[in-house]
């Protein structure tokens, strides 16, 4: 127990230390960000191991057990409990809450979970566990350029370029000091799901992991100085979406872009075949009055992005039909074949910001990151968060 002891008491020194630190250079932002981990999954039960260095599992109100490298503790809810096997402690302790803390600050751990702990996840810090309106409540407090890589690997799709994961961490970034605030009241920062920024753990990546460093810091922001909103799809067909016909709100920097780099990409193009009576009976569940007597009279061609379907008197709008029917992008031609309607689209995605496929490819020709930013993003500001801190608050 006097090892246990002597460890959380260097634990509490280095807390105050990191606190001193702060204040007198009073620099950083932030230096971590509150994750709520696994917010997706409503699991009742974890295994944690001590994946680097040890960790202190300190339960509340009473019991404490020291993990070693490659040890684990059991944790499930019941009720509003915690119960807690960790290490070789030989009993159970039943606890309010417990908080897993990194003797270093800097170690990772793992979490098992799933119905037979079959998913297992690797993240760094410390971790807050409590039960919660009939789940288990995970929180972890991560290193900001951790989670921004983390994010970077889950959010970055498939292609693989240095400038490209760099303008992914930029965006990741702005994305975070624009919705730090956004769980506030639930007691954390950001959710791990898609709600949010998906976060499926830290990465061992090294081509993202020094993307991310060598854009250390860097955020977007728009003519207000405040992060910006930074939308990103995967491909947008040729043509980007100004952010109103989206989201009604418009953004000066979400305009209508001529994209000409992912004309040939993997998810440029698409086609879609639907019974012309399903169609029909889809249109008029959403108010046509009169069907044409010709089915060509539900022909239309898109050719440029255009906001409203028409078809005699009746219209709606492209956004709510990729929304009812599921479909990969709202850039898409109608054509009637015999008994069929064919969609033939263009693009992947909401079609608003940053074209990702396109990115991909400026990258390839030898853009840097900045400028496939401000190719997408107009009239934006690529700068250190710190300096923006003002305006973030
Ligand atoms: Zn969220
Ligand atoms: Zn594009």
């Amino acid at each position: 127990m006097d090892r246990q002891k002597t460890l959380y008491r260097s634990y509490l020194l280095i807390v105050k230390l990191t606190t001193v630190l702060t204040f007198c250079f009073a620099v950083p932002l932030t230096a971590q960000v509150k994750l709520r981990l696994l917010s997706s999954f409503n699991t009742d039960s974890v295994v944690f191991g001590a994946a680097s260095g040890e960790y202190l599992v300190k339960c509340y109100p009473s019991g404490s057990v020291l993990l070693e490298k490659g040890q684990s503790a059991v944790l499930f809810r019941s009720g509003q409990k915690l119960v807690v096997k960790a290490g070789d402690y030989p009993f159970w302790i039943i606890a309010d809450s417990v908080l897993l803390a990194s003797g270093s600050g800097q170690d990772s751990f793992t979490l098992s979970f799933g119905e037979n702990g079959q998913l297992t996840r690797q993240y760094s810090g410390e971790l807050q566990c409590g039960p919660d309106l009939g789940t288990l409540l995970l929180l972890n407090s991560c290193d900001v350029e951790a989670y921004v890589a983390g994010v970077t690997e889950a959010e970055g799709g498939s292609g693989r370029h240095r400038e490209f994961f760099k303008v992914q961490a930029v965006i990741a970034r702005t994305y975070m000091y624009r919705h730090l605030y956004r769980h506030a009241p639930d007691g954390f920062s950001l959710c791990d799901d898609v709600h949010c920024q998906a976060f499926n753990g830290i990465t061992e990546d090294s081509l993202i992991i020094s993307a991310v460093h060598e854009t250390r810091d860097l955020i977007i922001t728009g003519p207000d100085s405040q992060p910006i909103v930074s939308a990103f799809h995967s491909n947008c067909g040729g043509e980007t979406v100004p952010s109103e016909h989206l989201w009604l709100t418009a953004r000066p920097y979400l305009k209508k872009v001529e994209d000409p780099y992912c004309r040939a990409s993997r998810n440029s193009r698409w086609t879609k075949s639907i019974p012309a009576g399903e169609w029909i009976e889809y249109l008029v569940r959403s108010g046509m009055a009169a069907v044409p007597a010709d089915r060509a009279g539900f022909n239309f061609l898109q050719p440029v992005r255009m906001s409203r379907y028409r078809t005699g008197n009746f219209s709606l709008p492209f956004v709510q039909i990729r929304s009812d029917l599921g479909l990969r992008s709202s850039f898409f031609s109608v054509r009637t074949e015999g008994d069929s309607v064919i969609l033939s689209g263009r693009g992947y995605g909401h079609g608003a910001g940053l074209c990702q496929e396109g990115a991909m490819v400026m990258a390839l020709k030898g853009f840097d990151f900045r400028k496939i930013i401000e190719f997408y993003y107009r009239g934006v500001t690529v700068t250190e968060a710190g300096k923006a801190a003002a305006a973030i608050r």
